[in-house]
């Protein structure tokens, strides 16, 4: 148990709280191969007294050492230096044994064996140590192979190099299996946690999705709750219009002789205004739908701007705010999800309204213009403007200026982010001298006309205060 500790401890050696785990798993690594160098050389002395020449046992006690110095050297922060001592000891090591003990050592083979390390200690990033880690055994091997220190190969009297053959073959083998085993294993790993990390981002992103969704549509509860608050006005009145028509009806039968004229034109009266209470229920159940999922195609400016208009009308006219809608082309289209539009231009016509509500100048125009690419909608209101230093906030989630209870602050950021998946913009216009928002959208071809025919709702046209 004690043993296990110890060295779980020792690989920890050099291992930083918050350090990249990429280096973290590298140093764990220099230290895992420190000890088992260690342990190599020290259980090679033994047998190395019995049959090796005196240095070789000298040299496997010192390199042993040296081996358990190297997680020190980590722990006090030369992380690097530690894996590049490591390799170095390594290779000299190696190219002692080529040279002391004689070609037929097959020390050689090693050499190639620690040609791999270096990739598993060194990320590619590390290149100067990576390329310093390789030249050592490159460099090693070329030196041992020229045969240049030959003269220093005395071995002693019944020395046979064939053992170290095979001990240096089973080293060899052991170091590049174990080096590409635990690049294939460090490959393996990067791979998994990539694909959790797609994972969890692939959730976060569904989440995140979810929320905008469900604040857009909040913000379109809110806009729509505020704006028809009135709504029982809207459609109380024509329901007056009507009771009263309806009276008027029963008088004119009871009159000789029948005024069919009259009773033509009340009828037509109370016809017209039933067709406005539908197109008041029709253009709140519209605006109500999720239109996320709408296509996006050719809409008529004008008719989106006269349902808008059509829910709001009231409440303006209620508290005495002169709403004008400037004539729009019936045939200025524009390419959209129509629901969405009418929610941000909703959006604008309540802050404007909340705007000019305390003034005593209090008006609103909308009015729209295009050039070849793009339809502008225009909301100008009376009000006291933004803020200067409020002008690069007021677009942010959850910015509001207004009371607890009254501004969510969802209203522009959420109407920004339609527009913008448009392909078009909305901005506050700063060079204009009254508070003005400019809605961007791209402009589509116009319509043949009998298609628009429809679009063009006078009642956009006349101004509602
Ligand atoms: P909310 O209306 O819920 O506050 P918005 O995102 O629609 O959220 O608006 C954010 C802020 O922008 C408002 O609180 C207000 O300070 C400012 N603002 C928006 N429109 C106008 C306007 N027409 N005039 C003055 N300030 C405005």
């Amino acid at each position: 148990m004690w043993l296990r500790a110890s060295v779980r401890a020792l690989l920890e050696l050099g291992i930083r709280p918050g350090m990249d785990e990429s280096l973290a798993k590298r140093v764990r690594l220099s230290n895992g191969m420190s000890l088992f160098g260690a342990l190599m050389l020290f259980g090679s002395a033994p047998f190395d007294v019995l049959e090796a020449p005196r240095w070789e046992v000298v040299a496997d006690l010192l390199g042993g050492v040296a081996f358990l110095c190297f997680p020190l050297l980590s722990q006090v922060g030369f992380q690097t230096g530690s894996r590049l001592l490591f390799l170095l000891a390594s290779n000299v090591l190696v190219l002692g044994n080529d040279v002391l003990l004689g070609h037929d050592s097959g020390a050689e083979l090693v050499f190639i064996a620690l040609a791999t390390v270096p990739f598993a200690l060194f990320d590619v990033g590390e290149r100067a140590a990576l390329a310093a880690g390789v030249t050592f055994a490159v460099g090693g091997f070329a030196v041992g192979h020229s045969r240049a220190f030959h003269q220093l190969h005395r071995p002693p009297p019944g020395f046979s190099a064939t053992h170290y053959y095979v001990y240096s073959a089973v080293m060899a083998f052991a170091i590049a299996i174990y080096t590409l085993y635990r690049l294939s294993r460090a490959n393996a790993d990067a791979e998994r946690a990539l694909r959790e990390d797609v994972r969890e981002r692939l959730c976060a992103q569904q989440e995140l999705e979810r929320s905008r969704q469900t604040a857009a549509y909040s913000a379109k509860m809110a806009a729509l709750g505020e704006m028809s608050g009135n709504v029982a006005h809207e459609v109380n009145n024509p329901l007056a219009a009507i009771l009263l028509r309806a009276h008027r009806l029963r008088t004119l039968v009871r009159q000789s002789p029948l005024d069919l004229q009259a009773l033509e034109r009340v009828s037509g009266d109370i016809e017209s205004t039933v067709h406005r209470i539908r197109r008041i229920v029709d253009g709140l159940r519209t605006f109500a739908r999720d239109a996320e999922h709408d296509p996006l195609r050719p809409e008529s400016v004008a008719r989106i701007v006269a349902e808008t208009i059509e829910i709001c009308s009231e409440r303006f006219r209620h508290h005495t705010i002169d709403l004008r809608v400037e004539p729009i082309p019936p045939d200025l289209m524009a390419v959209c999800r129509s629901v969405q539009i009418s929610q941000i231009l909703l959006n604008l016509l309540s802050n404007a309204f909340d705007a000019v509500e305390n003034q005593s100048l209090r008006w609103v125009r909308l009015r729209a213009d295009a050039d070849d690419r793009q339809v502008r909608i225009c909301v100008v209101d009376s009000g006291p403007g933004v803020r200067p230093d409020l002008e690069n906030r007021i677009m942010e989630p959850f910015f509001t200026t207004k009371d607890v209870g009254k501004g969510t602050g969802l209203g522009l950021s959420v109407s920004k982010g339609i527009a913008e998946a448009h392909g078009g913009q909305l901005a506050l216009d700063r060079a204009s001298l009254d508070t003005c928002f400019v809605l961007t959208l791209p402009r589509a071809p116009a319509a043949p006309l009998a298609a628009t025919t429809d679009a063009a709702d006078p009642k956009t046209e006349h101004g509602s205060g």
